[in-house]
């Protein structure tokens, strides 16, 4: 079996990272970043940008340009959050048949978990390059707060990508495992993770391998995006306050804003103030207009205390739902960029009343976690068991629209519960099972996952039917229910494939497309990596030329030649690999006879005179193969 990989796929940036022997290598892209950008940009006809190609070319075509997508898994278009940053993406989000938010680019809608599954497949495509061989297993990380629409969306990713997903598991638990491998002592920590779209505290107890999480909870739609978003409102009216113009509906200059922002708001992390500044941002009566402000620290915290203020009451129940007090832990480990903001640190300090630790890399250390989990599932790290927990409850609707918990919030999985219900009318035969997440007391203002009928109760009174329903959720808290009748012995049973989410034959048709673009990415590597070849084989050759080509008789000078033509000859666009395999072997047998002239005696070089090449044309030739080189 080959490795499994682990994949931290986030809001604004993903990570891949796998085990090798005893350590744990990040993998980087293919221009060499540890982490990618998750952008995905649509270009003409089907061609497609990934990472921070897409990242470079955002603001000249932004509508095209997809990021943030995380927010959207497993969501429904209605959505209030959908609706909230609905208004500000520059792409359009509109609603699937089924109620789905998904992506409209030109003409074409495209799923949540599909576009993730292009940046899946980018990142797999790495991976097979660094380590030489195909991926087909990984471990994706998800927020711990994530509901089952949002796991399975997640799961649907991976599947469209090519990719078995051998485990879902929560990002702080991954940050616990990385953190705490090598730690023998018992020690409880805080797993503080503020990534760029979502917040979660989770506490575990780590036990010398035993990784148990004891609580969770955050909040899906908190994260660096919103502390983006605040600064480029003070920007949008400041601006409106220094030139009277409202660059609100002006797609372009949002893109640029919200690039500044970002920049700005790291930059304050560092620095006591930002000097923003963007020139020709918008123009008037045919002259430019500039955004020229000053942005303090100061002034920043203050624009978003409030989001900042939100973790507090999560922290506060994270340690009341554990049975614990700040003092019991022993230690608070900050994940995710947007932790680096110096006013999230003291807030950290202020609540744990302690120094949050800096030592794991808050980009990386996700990443790192899933690839020893995956080392795990390989059997290549032994003694290790990760008990996570489910992050909110699960239940039915029963009578009144009213919903009832089987299963609790922060229950450990893997886990199985069943309870007994009944029939409300005499000879009743059919009951419909409703399954809801959520922490609410209706069922209509619970996620619901799945509806499904039990037929064939026997008929009986009201109330004397016993139908024992049952759930069972595995470790990657992923979810059966059961409904049986004791009477009959009639049973249905579903896996909850969520109300909301895709279809079987809407993945069967994404994975075919994808194989299709994996095929073409992977042709186009081929491609690639034939051309370099070709042109490092001629430079060579024709270096060799230079210098040996006289002691060939008039043949192998004429061989040589006609290879280097033919390299020379080239068109950038073809896309024949037999083609380039031929003049790649042609180069090659010149190559060889040239090496073969390298050893020719004086007396057999004295023969071959009549044949050389010319000066200058060796030295034309020369130059335009080493001009192709470089370019
Ligand atoms: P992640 O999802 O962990 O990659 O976190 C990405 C978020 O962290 C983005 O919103 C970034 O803008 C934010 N971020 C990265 N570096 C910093 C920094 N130095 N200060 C504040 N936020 C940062």
């Amino acid at each position: 079996m080959g490795k499994i990989i682990g994949i931290d796929l986030g809001t604004t940036n993903s990570c891949v990272a796998v085990l090798e022997g005893q350590s744990v290598q990040i993998i980087p892209n293919s221009i060499g970043g540890r982490t990618t950008p998750s952008i995905v940009a649509f270009g003409d006809g089907e061609s497609r940008l990934l990472g921070q190609i897409a990242k470079r070319q955002a603001i000249t075509n932004a509508e095209n340009t997809v990021y943030a997508v995380k927010r959207m898994m497993g969501r429904r278009f209605d959505d209030p959050e959908i609706q909230k940053i609905r208004t500000y993406l520059p792409y359009k989000v509109t609603s699937a048949p089924n109620g789905d938010a998904r992506v409209s680019i030109r003409d074409t809608d495209y799923s949540p978990p599909e576009i993730s599954a292009m940046l899946l497949q980018y990142l797999k495509i790495a991976a097979e390059e660094y380590l030489e061989e195909e991926v087909t297993d990984a471990i994706i990380t998800v927020p711990a707060y994530f509901d089952d629409s949002q796991r399975q969306a997640t799961k649907d990713a991976g599947r469209i990508a090519g990719l078995q997903v051998r485990r879902i598991i929560n990002e702080p638990t991954a940050a616990a495992l990385a953190y705490g491998l090598d730690k023998k002592e018992k020690e409880r920590v805080a797993i503080f993770d503020m990534g760029g779209g979502t917040f979660d505290i989770s506490i575990l107890e780590l036990n010398n391998g035993i990784f148990e999480v004891l609580s969770t909870c955050g909040d899906s739609f908190l994260g660096g995006e919103d502390f983006d978003r605040a600064l480029m409102d003070w920007m949008l009216a400041a601006f409106k306050e220094d030139s009277g113009i409202d660059l609100g509906n002006d797609v372009l200059a949002m893109q640029r804003l919200k690039e500044t922002a970002e920049k700005s708001k790291c930059e304050l992390s560092m620095a006591e103030e930002s000097h923003i500044n963007i020139p020709f941002i918008a123009s008037e009566n045919n002259s430019p207009v500039h955004f020229d402000r000053t942005m303090t620290r100061d002034q920043f915290e203050s624009l978003v205390s409030g989001l900042i203020e939100r973790t507090t009451a999560f922290c506060e129940k994270a340690l009341k739902d554990s049975n614990l007090t700040a003092a019991d832990i022993g230690k608070v480990i900050l994940v995710g960029g947007q932790t680096r903001m110096p006013a999230i640190q003291r807030h950290v300090e202020r609540v744990f009343g302690m120094k949050p630790s800096l030592e794991a890399n808050p980009d990386e250390v996700v990443a790192i976690g899933a690839a020893l989990q995956g080392g795990v599932l390989q059997g290549e790290l032994k003694d290790i068991v990760l008990l996570d927990v489910l992050p909110l409850s699960l239940g039915l609707e029963t009578q009144g629209g009213l919903f009832t918990r089987i299963i609790e919030h922060n229950a450990t999985i893997p886990l199985k519960k069943t309870m007994v219900f009944t029939t409300v009318a005499d000879n009743q035969t059919i009951v419909d099972i409703h399954v809801l997440q959520g922490e609410r007391e209706l069922a209509e203002h619970n996620r619901s996952l799945a509806k499904f009928e039990l037929v064939g109760i026997a008929p009986a009174p009201g109330g004397a039917p016993q139908i024992e329903v049952s759930f069972d959720m595995d470790a990657n808290g992923i979810l059966n229910v059961s409904a049986k009748d004791k009477l009959s012995g009639k049973e249905q049973a579903i896996k909850i494939t969520p109300s909301t989410g895709l279809s079987k034959e809407e993945i069967d048709r994404m994975v075919e497309d994808s194989k299709r673009h994996y095929e073409n990415d992977r042709m186009s590597r081929e491609l690639k990596e034939l051309k370099n070849r070709i042109k490092g084989r001629m430079a060579s050759t024709v270096r060799s030329y230079s210098e040996f080509g006289r002691f060939l008789d008039s043949n192998g000078q004429e061989m040589v030649k006609n290879a280097i033509q033919k390299a020379r000859d080239i068109d950038p666009e073809e896309d024949s690999i037999s083609l380039l395999n031929d003049v790649l072997d042609q180069l090659e047998t010149g190559a060889e006879k040239l090496t073969t002239a390298m050893f020719i005696s004086p007396e057999g070089a004295s023969r071959s005179g009549e044949g050389e090449l010319k000066e200058a044309d060796l030295q034309q030739l020369l130059k335009s193969a080493l001009d192709d080189v470089k370019s």
